[in-house]
């Protein structure tokens, strides 16, 4: 049976967890499962995270520079960290390469680099490989977390809000209009919705802010989209969710992008992936407190809908109706 038969990116994991299973043993206090490990390190945990970026599966080089490469592998990365709750420390780069011209890796460096100033992460070793199959680049991020501070995506509890950060699905239009449009056109249609795409913003002092209260029961960063993403908090908590289409953050430029593509607002903010944003939960009246510590960050936040003790995941649009969330970003 192929993987895509077998359920696709899914069953790898579930064919992984049922040889390795999630591990809290030793040092080991969260293994497979979340969006970063955590293994205890003096009074401190120590958080690890991996992601790997495959030329023609998540970018292709006519449609972002070098520069934005290296910015965004290292980013995806440093959010995982952010949605523990953590600061980043050091990163790891490994790197398959195919004879590109070697001012395209300059630039793929100088984009790990600044992300990595930016957010206060140092580059402290990797590999560099030739490569047959396109540029591949994967990234290993630490960062530390003190115990009190740490965020799972494990602790949603019925009648929690559902929170996310600033505006969602403008990383997907942006992707729709560099796909429909090439890379120059889609600038023109909109900076903000492309910038979002090839040049996310990790969310760390948003995440910190946010933890700081002491009032967040669960956090992920939104990676997959909405729908997949909220699934997989739920399904680690054991709970569902109902989400107000009319709630969910959208942002103007959004909006004016999906109505040139022809593309639902809606459907874009939640099957739309790479927001980078966060998703968490709290008690309803904890929420107005986590908003103004996350405003403080310069970044927004709202109430997008409520955990439920039924464990599925529903849209409730504006006339009552309601809708399964819809499907994930499946990469096989
Ligand atoms: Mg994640």
């Amino acid at each position: 049976m192929k993987i895509s038969e077998a359920g696709g990116e899914r069953a790898i994991i579930k064919l992984i967890r049922d040889q390795f299973g999630s591990p809290a043993e030793g040092d080991l206090a969260l293994g497979i499962g979340d969006d970063a490990a955590l293994i205890r390190s003096g009074d401190m945990f120590l958080i690890v995270t991996t992601d790997m970026l495959l030329e023609n599966t998540h970018f292709r080089m006519e449609l972002i520079d070098g520069y934005q490469l290296g910015w965004k592998s290292a980013a995806v990365n440093i959010s995982d960290v952010a949605a523990m709750g953590g600061t980043p420390t050091y990163s790891f780069v490994s790197i398959g390469l195919p004879d590109i011209e070697i001012g395209v890796v300059e630039s793929i460096y100088e984009g790990i680099r600044d992300v990595s100033a930016k957010y206060g992460s140092v580059l402290a070793g990797g590999d560099t490989v030739a490569s047959a199959a396109g540029i591949v680049i994967n990234v290993v991020q630490l960062g530390k977390v003190s115990p009190d501070m740490v965020l799972r995506r494990d602790c949603a509890k019925p009648g929690d809000a559902i929170l996310v950060t600033n505006t969602i699905g403008d990383s997907r239009a942006g992707l729709e209009l560099l796909l429909r449009f090439g890379l120059s056109e889609a600038r023109r249609a909109s900076e903000s919705c492309v910038r979002s795409h090839l040049q996310p913003e990790p969310r760390v002092s948003e995440a910190q802010a946010a933890a700081g209260t002491g009032k967040v029961n669960s956090m992920m960063d939104l990676s997959d989209g909405l729908a997949s993403d909220l699934q997989k908090l739920c399904i680690a908590s054991g709970v569902g969710a109902g989400i107000h289409s009319k709630q969910l953050p959208v942002s103007s430029d959004m909006s004016i992008a999906a109505a040139r593509l022809d593309l639902d607002p809606t459907r874009l903010a939640t099957a739309g992936g790479e927001d980078y944003e966060l998703l968490l939960t709290c008690r309803p009246k904890s929420a107005p407190q986590i908003i103004e510590a996350i405003a403080a960050t310069g970044s927004s936040a709202c109430v997008i809908g409520e955990i439920t003790q039924e464990r599925d995941v529903v849209l409730i649009m504006p006339d009552g109706a309601v809708e399964p969330i819809g499907e994930s970003w499946e990469h096989f």
